[in-house]
């Protein structure tokens, strides 16, 4: 099957009980059994839900995968892959890093005796130099945020093999429509659910996907061990955005496009950070590992001055500031000022992240209206 066609039907079987074509919203925490463990697969939402379970087999198709687990957040399926490890393990992570995910790793894992190194993986070298025979993990995300770099995701799978140690990748700014980690040798992806899956900013979840199944009984155990699992209706949200996954992230490419080629054409700016410019560091890899370059655009301006940074972000009517990204409706965000603010001036601007750094989740939106306000700001 084609991804148009998985994005609607894999996983989905019309409801047994009444053939109802959409998976229905199993609101219930428990089924009842016939007899003492004579039941029907389910026994305790905790553990199982049919709602859920339609959403982990469709996420599993989407990734080409085999097993699929949804959690209640992103953050809270990174949890569950840090907890596959022990005291003593360590991992090499990006260090142009989703905050939240730096959070969990520095002020909830490290206490527990995990040891994270934090690099920069545009030059696999710099992966390569931090593992150790400790190394039980690689964390990779790509494109990263906000600076969308690109992570070469073969080398980086090779390099996990030779070295004994697992790859994870954060797929959530590109989504299973433009790239599949575990082909290119991933041993498991996880997404932030929230963003371009779930599509229409109403929903926080998580996943994880995996070919494995050694891999897939541990999410499972601990999906179910630590509880952090994603409810029946979330699961039905997000089961419905899904349906239009293709549709959508055609036209955030399309829109991205436009947008990044704009800003680049424009006096006022100055770098423009899309993965599809010929002018990004890593475009070669974007194009082998990638089937579209996605919406998510940052971009200076020129003086690199924090006012004129401040006044674009409020000057925008259509661009809504806020956190976020991947949903129908366009974002924009100020990194330091807002989800980078917390780091000191110094070492968020050598990654780029300076005072004029302005970041876009360019949605769904008539292209003509989206130009006309940015147009309009600058
Ligand atoms: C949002 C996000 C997360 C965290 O996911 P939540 O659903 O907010 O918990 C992790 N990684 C990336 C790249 C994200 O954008």
């Amino acid at each position: 099957m084609k991804f148009g066609t998985k994005a609607i039907h894999a996983g989905v079987n019309p409801d047994p009980a009444t053939g109802a074509i959409m998976t229905p919203i199993y609101q219930t925490s428990t089924y009842i059994q016939d007899g003492v463990g004579n039941h029907k697969g389910y026994q305790y939402s905790r553990t199982q839900n049919p709602t859920r379970d339609a959403l982990q087999k469709n996420l599993a198709a989407l990734e080409n995968g085999k097993f699929g687990a949804v959690f209640a957040s992103g953050i809270a399926a990174i949890d569950c892959v840090i907890k596959m490890l022990k005291p003593g393990d360590e991992v090499v992570a990006t260090n142009d890093l989703y905050g939240g995910s730096y959070r969990i790793f520095k002020t909830i894992f490290e206490q527990y005796g995990i040891v994270f190194h934090f690099v920069d993986m545009k030059n696999t070298s710099a992966a390569q130099n931090a593992i150790n025979e400790n190394t039980r993990l690689i964390w990779a995300e790509t494109p990263t945020n906000p600076m969308i770099n690109i992570i070469d995701i073969k080398a980086l799978a090779s390099l996990a093999k030779d070295s004994n140690a697992m790859l994870c990748v954060d797929n959530t700014f590109a989504t299973p429509y433009l790239q599949n980690p575990l082909d290119l040798g991933a041993d498991m992806v996880m997404h932030s659910v929230t963003k371009y899956l779930g599509g229409h900013s109403d929903v926080v979840m998580g996943a994880l996907i995996t070919a494995k199944k050694e891999l897939a009984d541990e999410f499972y155990r601990i999906q179910n061990s630590s509880g952090a699992i994603a409810g029946p209706m979330d699961c039905f949200l997000v089961l419905r955005g899904i349906k239009t996954l293709h549709l959508r992230m055609e036209k955030h490419c399309e829109n991205g496009e436009i947008v990044a080629r704009f800003l680049e054409s424009h006096p006022k700016v100055d770098k423009v950070y899309w993965p599809g410019l010929k002018s990004h560091a890593n475009h070669d890899i974007a194009k082998e590992q990638m089937r579209g370059f996605g919406g998510m655009i940052s971009f200076t301006l020129k003086g690199n001055n924090l006012e004129d940074a401040l006044n674009f972000v409020q000057n925008v009517k259509l661009f809504a500031l806020a956190e976020s990204l991947g949903g129908v409706e366009s974002l924009i965000g100020h990194p330091a000022t807002m989800t980078h603010a917390a780091i000191p001036k110094e070492t968020r601007e050598k990654s780029g992240v300076v005072d004029s750094l302005i970041r876009l989740s360019v949605g769904v939106e008539d292209i003509d209206d989206l130009l006309k306000d940015l147009k309009q700001a600058l």
